[in-house]
């Protein structure tokens, strides 16, 4: 079995970032209930489809991931290509919040994606 949980977080508009913790059953309803349209959040049986608005490049980036690679990962980084900075962490709590702590320090930092 696997565990279930996931915790998402995302960039905002004003640097701050929006941190949820949930699970895999629950990511879908999270566009609606939190953030008017900035991230849409699509998920069938297989794929995890994840839209946002980006805040540093202002573009739309779009992400895909398995579901199974979303369970079985610790952490999943969404990048945005122009700017080079992180907007999207997907994974575990320990590691999204672990990551969030080390960049509120170096927000600047480029961050490549992975
Ligand atoms: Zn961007």
């Amino acid at each position: 079995m696997y565990n279930t949980e996931v915790s998402i977080a995302f960039k905002n508009a004003d640097n701050t970032i929006t941190k949820i913790d949930t699970n895999i059953f629950e990511l879908k309803q999270l566009d609606k209930k939190y953030l008017d349209g900035t991230i849409i959040i699509n998920k069938n049986k297989k794929f995890l489809c994840i839209s946002m608005k980006c805040p540093f490049c202002n573009k739309l980036h779009s992400y895909n991931y398995k579901l199974k690679e979303v369970l079985c990962k610790d952490l999943i980084i969404g990048g945005c290509k122009n700017s080079g900075n992180f907007i999207l962490l997907i994974g575990k709590k320990e590691m999204v919040y672990s990551i969030i702590k080390e960049r509120r320090h170096i927000n600047n930092q480029i961050y490549s994606t992975i």
